[in-house]
């Protein structure tokens, strides 16, 4: 469910008309909804305490939408943060978000981003590699701490999903093996810099099947089992996020209580464990829209109809990235048959694409379009591609929106380079 619906003949966000806002704002703009964000959240949250996963860590993952209001919305009502770089530890501590609620996860931490991590009290630093955990050792000891660290394994299971986000099979890059896992566990249980709570996974994203995360979940509950057979404390199990959103027209993602309810199935009889959760899309996907205006509808001759706007791919990647699909809606559908347009932007580049052969109500050079799902991986994708400013974000509250992040000016862009001294 989500919170953008016609009123009166127009597409509105909560109690704010799109319209009103590109009036104001201008576009292309992103505008979130902060009822979806919290709703969704709740949601997933009472699904998972409802079927007896007491106390859950739900960290949301921040690479799905970054901006700090979003981050506070969602904070606001319990959201943890799942975090990848030094840039979203920062992000999630100006939002507010507790440092026991923060997972440090990602492939490749540095040396200054773990010291960071240590030194603002995150909850859990989740491993990827044994490298990585000499790292982390070596940088909590010269910094006086003892790092609370997870292992991240990599169930070698296939999530589905496009292949550039599937992120559980043996040859991708995440994670190490079960058998890995166990020695590596057992290795960190004597190092003196590291205290390991839990072991970690994360399968993919856009997940529409709970068979590929019930598969992974098992072998993670037995991945727990061994390592306490082994005299090993283990306090937490992060499934990581991944459950997919529900793009219009697209595979529908299972409903949060069938999730939580499998994992419960699962994980029955596994006593004194906290699980934690990942989940970006799922949460922030159906929760944003990118509006755009159409600058032109050029009909060529030969018969195909152009929608040209002034959003492009660096504002909105996923579908010359992903393939992705997304809703089209007019802001203010006219009466008329349905017209079948190629939707593009104004990017040099046959990528910049939004979709083909899409039937949409009649639109005209100057109307508003607004690109539905676009919450996640949207404006924290985007670019200045083309020398193209970064799109504004704006978050509404009932009758109530603010700029959450203005579009800069041509001097604030040009204010971020400087000269070469020798071509002064
Ligand atoms: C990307 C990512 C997530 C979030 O994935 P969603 O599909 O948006 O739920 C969670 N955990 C890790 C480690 C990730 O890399």
């Amino acid at each position: 469910m989500n919170h953008f619906e016609l009123q009166e003949g127009e597409l509105a966000c909560e109690g704010v008309q799109l319209a009103k806002i590109a009036e104001a704002v201008g576009t292309p703009v992103y505008v979130y909804s902060s009822a979806t964000l919290q709703r969704h959240f709740t949601v997933l949250r009472e699904a998972l305490v409802g079927a007896g996963l007491k106390d859950p860590l739900i960290a949301f993952a921040v690479k799905a939408n970054s901006n700090v209001a979003v981050l506070r919305t969602l904070a606001q009502v319990g959201a943890g943060a799942d975090v990848v770089s030094a840039g979203e530890i920062h992000r999630a501590l100006a939002a507010g978000v507790p440092p026991d609620r923060i997972v440090f996860s990602g492939v490749g931490k540095t040396q200054e981003e773990i010291a960071l991590a240590l030194e603002a009290g995150v909850c859990e630093i989740n491993l990827e590699s044994e490298p990585e955990l000499k790292l982390v050792d070596a940088v909590a000891q010269r910094l006086g701490k003892r790092a609370t660290v997870a292992i991240r394994v990599n169930p070698d299971v296939e999530a589905g999903g496009h292949a550039k986000i599937s992120t559980g099979k043996a040859e991708n890059k995440f994670g190490v093996s079960m058998a890995e896992a166990e020695r590596l566990y057992a290795k960190a249980s004597n190092m003196a810099g590291v205290r390991p709570v839990g072991v970690a996974c994360h399968i993919g994203s856009q997940i529409t099947d709970l068979a590929p995360l019930e598969a992974a979940f098992r072998k993670m509950r037995a991945l727990v089992e061994r390592l306490r057979g082994e005299g090993l404390s283990v306090d937490r199990l992060d499934l990581g996020g991944g459950l997919g959103a529900p793009y219009f027209n697209q595979p529908t993602p299972p409903e949060p209580r069938e999730y939580a309810k499998m994992i419960a199935r699962v994980m029955a009889g596994l006593p004194d464990i906290q699980f934690a959760f990942e989940p970006g899309r799922m949460i922030a996907a159906n929760a944003g829209v990118l509006v755009s205006r159409v600058l032109h509808v050029n009909a060529r001759p030969e018969g195909r109809k152009f929608l040209v706007l002034d959003a492009a791919m660096n504002d909105l990647l996923r579908p010359a990235m992903y393939d992705a699909y997304h809703d089209i809606r007019p802001v203010k559908p006219r009466p008329g048959e349905p017209v079948t347009y190629d939707v593009v932007g104004p990017i040099c580049e046959t990528g910049d694409t939004f979709t083909r052969d899409r039937a949409l109500a009649p639109i005209a050079a100057g109307d508003l379009v607004a690109f539905m799902t676009a919450g996640a991986y949207g404006a924290a994708m985007s670019s200045e591609y083309n020398s193209r400013l970064l799109v504004p974000e704006v978050l509404v509250k009932g009758d109530r929106y603010a700029v959450v992040r203005p579009r800069p000016s041509y001097d604030d862009m040009l204010a971020r380079e400087q000269n070469a001294p020798w071509l002064a």
